[in-house]
């Protein structure tokens, strides 16, 4: 069994979607083990993606990623990282397969409802930085 982190992101909480999607991860078997509701300081988001700052989407992304509250979550199940990203879809929704959750729910590639680590290597740090081991169970 493996965990991943993930984010259900500011479209998700304004749409009042944050069940919804709730549904989806648990119908796929993955289990919500840790889950926080919190407002990104811009500072956290921009450690948060810090991989992309060179990207022209930068300013953007962490703009949208502070423009509202977000829903930080540990995932726990068999392949759970690799679970994940299957079940969020492709990063941009127009690309995302039948069923998934961007697919179901997101509106653009900036505003696209959900992020998920992309290997346990990151999902170990990413959890480190927003979770204590004891807020997991
Ligand atoms: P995430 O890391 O959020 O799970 P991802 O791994 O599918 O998404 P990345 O390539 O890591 O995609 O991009 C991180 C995020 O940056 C995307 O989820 C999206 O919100 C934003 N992003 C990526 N490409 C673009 C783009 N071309 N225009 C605007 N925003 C983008
Ligand atoms: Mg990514």
């Amino acid at each position: 069994t493996e965990r991943t982190f993930s984010i259900l992101k500011p479209d998700a909480t304004r749409r009042n979607l944050t069940g919804a999607v709730n549904a989806v991860i648990e119908k796929a078997g993955l289990r919500i083990v840790g889950q926080r509701r919190i407002q990104m300081s811009r500072q956290q988001a921009e450690k948060f993606y810090e991989i992309h700052k060179e990207r022209p989407f930068f300013g953007e992304l962490v703009e949208f990623m502070t423009s509202g509250p977000v829903v930080v979550q540990v995932l726990e199940g068999e392949n759970a990282v690799a679970k994940y990203r299957e079940v969020m879809g492709a990063t941009n929704p127009a690309q995302a397969a039948e069923g998934t959750i961007r697919k179901l729910f997101a509106e653009s590639v900036g505003e696209n409802t959900v992020h998920g680590s992309d290997s346990a290597e990151n999902a170990k740090a990413e959890i480190a930085q927003f979770f204590q081991d004891g807020d997991i169970v």
